[in-house]
């Protein structure tokens, strides 16, 4: 048996036989890894407030092989604004199944724990929580190498200008002279000031990521986009948010493909 101390956020907690709770842990040296809480679920546990979903501590486990106890813990941060508001409830319980699955099928990697850590926060106290989930989770695709290429056209490699008609297929924005090259059916226009966001979210320091100002308009665009091409990349539907909006429109507008000069 080793002793590992580590910073950990807990991205799922289910109670486990006689009042114990399972918990998925994602740390920053170790990626996502299961531990069990002894009796967390008892009022009287001193790992009650350690085994909260959400919560950031610092923990003391014991174990071997993956399979981890939890010995000791204390509470950095419960982000409790979380489970007081379904918006911030939604958009957490989208991006932690995300995020989860990224950290679960990748060896594990600082980088997804620290965008996490800024994104949780961001979640827990911005005006568009769910936004900001739609947001982190098209950061989490670039860090894993699944980032769409918003630099220039994708068949010609000329800057675009005019209309920006991005392919979920060939994974990138085509110009008006190769947009033929793509499929109607898995196309989208996006405006300037969408690409230009998107562009931000892939390249920017976390600690500048979600300091930006988007119209409601452009905050459609980038949600539709960033919805469609997670499902696609990580080959799974995700539902966390398909109550609170959705992307009827996802294929080619052919009203907006009128006006760019069809
Ligand atoms: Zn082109």
């Amino acid at each position: 048996m080793s002793t590992l101390v580590t910073k950990a956020f807990v991205m799922n907690s289910f109670p486990w036989k006689d009042r114990h709770r399972l918990l998925h842990l994602l740390t920053p040296e170790h990626g996502l890894i299961t531990a069990m809480a002894p009796a967390a679920e008892s009022l009287k546990s001193k790992l009650r407030a350690v085994s909260q979903l959400f919560s950031y501590s610092e923990l003391t486990l014991s174990g071997q092989n993956g399979r981890y106890t939890v010995k000791d813990g204390a509470v950095i941060e419960a982000f409790t604004a979380l489970s007081q508001d379904l918006d911030r409830l939604a958009a957490a319980a989208h991006a932690v199944e995300v995020f989860s699955d990224v950290a679960r099928n990748d060896e594990p990697n600082r980088q997804v724990f620290e965008l996490w850590a800024y994104t949780v926060y961001e979640i827990s106290r911005s005006e568009d929580p769910v936004f900001i989930a739609r947001m982190s989770s098209m950061r989490l695709m670039e860090i894993i190498g699944l980032s769409p290429d918003l630099d220039a056209c994708i068949s010609c490699r000329e800057p675009i200008e005019g209309a920006y008609f991005f392919s979920y297929l060939a994974g990138g924005l085509l110009c008006e002279k190769d947009r033929a090259k793509g499929q109607r059916d898995a196309m989208t226009v996006l405006s300037k000031g969408t690409v230009a966001l998107l562009l931000h979210i892939e390249r920017a320091p976390f600690e500048k990521l979600y300091r930006f100002q988007a119209s409601d308009k452009i905050r459609r665009e980038a949600s539709c986009l960033a919805d469609r091409w997670v499902e696609e990349k990580m080959e799974k539907r995700y539902k966390r948010l398909s109550l609170l909006d959705s992307c009827l429109d996802f294929s080619f507008n052919t009203k907006e493909s009128e006006k760019a000069g069809e």
